[in-house]
């Protein structure tokens, strides 16, 4: 007998009809001997329109109510998938968040789990019940709810494996697996059988939204080995694993793309020890992530040009902090521009491989892309390009390493 968590997002709950595939499908593995916990994300949509009924009244909504209401759409998911589960003629019982204890700091909008409560889920598989836990919420210490940013389901699930320390997480979706780039961007785009911890991580924090950031952290450090597959069909999908020797033989592993992040510059800012430090100082108080950064070598009179990009959700905020502090970094010049995205290229492989970079700004030349930043690091290399461009280059890029399927 194992211990299995199985978690389904928006589009395989999306309707009653498919609640009851997904209570069919965990009944069968609950027929297997197996104990199941179940982390249901909120129905298709939903967690959109309640965004969307947020930015009605307020076109920066943050903080307590603004999770009481995100978290409202995994309560209905949840009730009905135990209501499923029983008409199939098993026991179930649906947990909210600070049922089985999911604790979190207090960000609001993007809590990190800092312990969860194994008792309460032990206590359900003792009275023979498969337990269904609502996705992307947890409580802080004051009690209030809280939400772990979009995706988050799959962190609560992985989670849940990690404390329960589960045989196996299987998150499943609507594609089959984790592909060398987008599959509903890309039609050539190929199914990854195995991938490292390491790779994952950087291609979900880098824009693939197939697993949460912070899920692939979990599995990294607890060891959980994660499953991702459809929910529409029984196929094996794709194991994030720990590296195994061969996978230094593949260069490049995938590409990836995001367009959630907006470019903030300082032109002409005075070019003296402290200002980087008042800039990012005053950003992280503000609980502003910053990516990517590039400061200028020196340019006349002693002045210099630093970039930035942060969520386009704070475009405004940073702004706004930017053009107050402006005047003490000597009048720089603020600007923003949201019209962008990140491309990037991740492997393991590119430790030992050379070349990786030079084939991809060639690439994006030989098509025009203009460069506007680049990062990189051991497995990987991201550039800043105009929005516009976005799919071509990650079409490109993918056919340039050899990803294309034959
Ligand atoms: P769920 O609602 O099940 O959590 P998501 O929409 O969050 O599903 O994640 C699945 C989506 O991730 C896919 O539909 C696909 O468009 C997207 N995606 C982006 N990059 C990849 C990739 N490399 N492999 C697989 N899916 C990817
Ligand atoms: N319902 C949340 C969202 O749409 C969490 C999730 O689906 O993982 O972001
Ligand atoms: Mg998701």
């Amino acid at each position: 007998m194992a211990l299995v968590v199985q978690k389904f997002g928006g589009t395989s709950v999306g309707t009653t009809e498919r609640i009851g595939r997904v209570a069919q499908r965990v009944v069968r593995t609950r027929e297997q001997g197996h104990d199941v916990v179940v982390v249901v994300s909120a129905m298709a949509g939903d967690t959109n329109r309640l965004v969307g009924l947020a930015y009605e009244i307020d076109d920066e909504p943050v903080g307590r109510e603004y999770d009481v209401l995100l978290a409202s759409g995994e309560q209905v998911s949840i009730a009905l998938l135990a209501l499923a589960i029983q008409k199939l003629g098993h026991k179930s019982r649906s947990f909210l968040g600070h049922q089985v204890e999911i604790m979190t700091d207090s960000v609001h909008g993007r809590a990190r789990i800092e312990s969860v409560g194994a008792d309460v889920l032990r206590e359900a598989f003792a009275r023979g019940e498969i337990a269904v836990v609502a996705g992307f919420q947890g409580t802080d210490k004051d009690g209030n709810i809280t939400t772990l940013g979009r995706g988050g389901s799959d962190t609560t699930a992985v989670a849940l494996a990690a404390g329960l320390e589960a045989d196996v997480c299987e998150i499943y979706t609507d594609v089959d697996g984790i592909y060398t780039t987008d599959p509903n961007l890309v039609r050539g785009a190929q199914k990854i059988d195995r991938i490292s911890y390491e790779e994952m991580l950087e291609l979900a924090s880098l824009g693939a939204k197939v697993l949460q950031t912070r899920s692939v952290e979990f599995g990294m450090k607890y060891n959980v080995p994660i499953h991702v597959r459809s929910s529409f069909s029984d196929a094996e999908g794709s194991w994030v694993v720990p590296e195994e020797d061969t996978m230094e033989q593949v260069v490049v592993r995938a590409v990836t793309y995001d367009k959630s992040e907006a470019r903030i510059s300082l032109v002409g800012v005075e070019d003296r020890p402290g200002v980087a430090a008042d800039v990012f100082d005053i950003l992280s108080e503000a609980n502003i992530v910053v990516d990517m950064i590039i400061q200028n070598a020196s340019r006349e009179q002693g002045r210099t040009d630093l970039t930035f990009t942060v969520p386009k959700a704070n475009t405004q905020e940073a702004t706004r902090l930017m053009d107050v502090l402006s005047a003490q970094l000597g009048g720089a010049t603020v600007s923003a521009d949201t019209a962008i995205s990140k491309v990037s290229v991740v492997g393991v492989g590119m430790r030992s491989h050379s070349g990786v970079a030079s084939k991809m700004f060639r690439t994006l030349s030989d098509a025009s892309i203009n460069i506007q930043m680049i990062a990189t690091s051991e497995i990987k290399i991201s550039v800043v390009i105009d929005e516009l461009y976005t799919e071509l280059a990650v079409r490109l890029l993918h056919r340039a390493f050899g990803l294309d399927a034959a």
